[in-house]
């Protein structure tokens, strides 16, 4: 049997449904309790994370490149750059 790991959207998908459905019971919690409105600012929190979790697999974050000029990953050196040019 071969085991595999979860890529970092596939964590993070995970971690967030488990935020919904703390998030949903939350809400329906207040509802019972007599406050309609907390309740529904909590739904659409739930909402958000839903898009958060749904867009985590749909468009993942691009694939790290480190640049070929100044080897920087997330962001260029600019000075580098300017020597290089
Ligand atoms: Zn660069």
């Amino acid at each position: 049997m071969t085991t595999r790991t979860f890529t970092l959207a596939e964590l993070a998908q995970v971690d967030l449904a488990v935020r919904i459905i703390a998030l949903t019971e939350y809400a329906d919690d207040l509802a019972a309790i007599g406050y309609p409105l907390q309740s529904r600012v909590i739904h659409h929190k739930a909402q958000l994370v839903y898009r958060a979790a749904r867009a985590e697999r749909l468009d993942p974050e691009p694939r790290l490149a480190p640049c070929g000029i100044c080897h920087g990953v997330r962001s260029c050196d600019w000075t580098a750059h300017q020597e290089a040019l």
